[in-house]
């Protein structure tokens, strides 16, 4: 089996089950939408998949190689967190480019690669900016394009749209749907706003209290909510 899959992945912090018996796939190629409530344990997942966060129990397998608790450069995923340090003293080009340069790709190439993708996020002209000029949605939108520009397998995404406006957030939906038809990267894209996750998602994955609680395609899940939580997580608006 190849693309993404946990194994009865569970995190404890003291007495506090953040995640608990998580076995999760997502095959290759795929866009599963991570959907649940604040505080139910979607970073905590995503961090462990990463690497960033050792699991109490369970394992980690990418691509059917187990890469448990392996830090992120040696796993083959990349990842974009809701608040993402970009490097301040680069310029937002070759923000984007870092992560080309450790794929290996020739100077040109990257720099050309990396003005594509900034330019696909709305943010050409920034190109030769600092970070530390942008505003928190501009660096973002950095952040995202440095992410999608790598070739990585494993594309890992936490809420990376939460912090844009409206208008910006609906027309990033598309973008992120487009260049995954495009790209093609197993994905797993965290949020707790179920408009985006049924907007972009091929799969949904509904977590509540640390458990996954129902996997399917948008359709199958909204017409079959596998319990209450999920009916009524689903009912409400955002
Ligand atoms: P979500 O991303 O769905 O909002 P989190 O995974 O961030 O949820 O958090 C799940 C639970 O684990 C929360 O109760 C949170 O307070 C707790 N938690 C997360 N990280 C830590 C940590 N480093 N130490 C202690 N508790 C944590
Ligand atoms: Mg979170």
């Amino acid at each position: 089996m190849s693309g993404l899959h946990t194994e009865n992945l569970t995190k404890r912090f003291g007495d506090l089950v953040a995640v608990e018996d998580v076995s999760l796939t997502v095959e290759a190629g795929e866009l599963l939408c991570l959907l649940g409530p604040s505080g139910c344990g979607k970073s905590t997942t995503l961090r462990m998949l990463a690497g960033l966060e050792t699991p109490t129990e369970g394992e980690v397998y990418i691509n059917d190689t187990e890469v448990t608790d392996q830090p992120p450069y040696k796993q083959d995923s990349s990842m974009v967190f809701q608040e993402w340090a970009l490097f301040p003293h680069k310029s937002v080009i070759e923000n984007v480019a870092f992560g080309l340069k450790m794929q290996g790709m020739d100077k040109k190439a990257r720099r050309e690669k990396a003005r594509e993708m900034l330019e696909v996020m709305e943010m050409g002209e920034f190109g030769d900016a600092s970070p530390t000029d942008l505003s928190g949605g501009q660096q973002q939108r950095v952040a995202l394009a440095r992410s999608l520009a790598t070739e990585s397998p494993v594309l890992l995404l936490d809420e990376p749209l939460s912090n844009l406006d409206k208008r910006l957030k609906e027309q990033m939906q598309i973008e992120i749907k487009e260049i995954h038809s495009q790209f093609q990267r197993t994905t797993i894209h965290v949020t707790h706003d179920q408009d985006e996750a049924f907007t972009i998602g091929d799969k949904i994955g509904i977590m509540n209290d640390g458990r996954l609680v129902q996997v399917g395609p948008p359709r199958e899940v909204y017409n079959n909510p596998k319990n209450k939580f999920v009916e009524e997580f689903l009912g409400e608006t955002n």
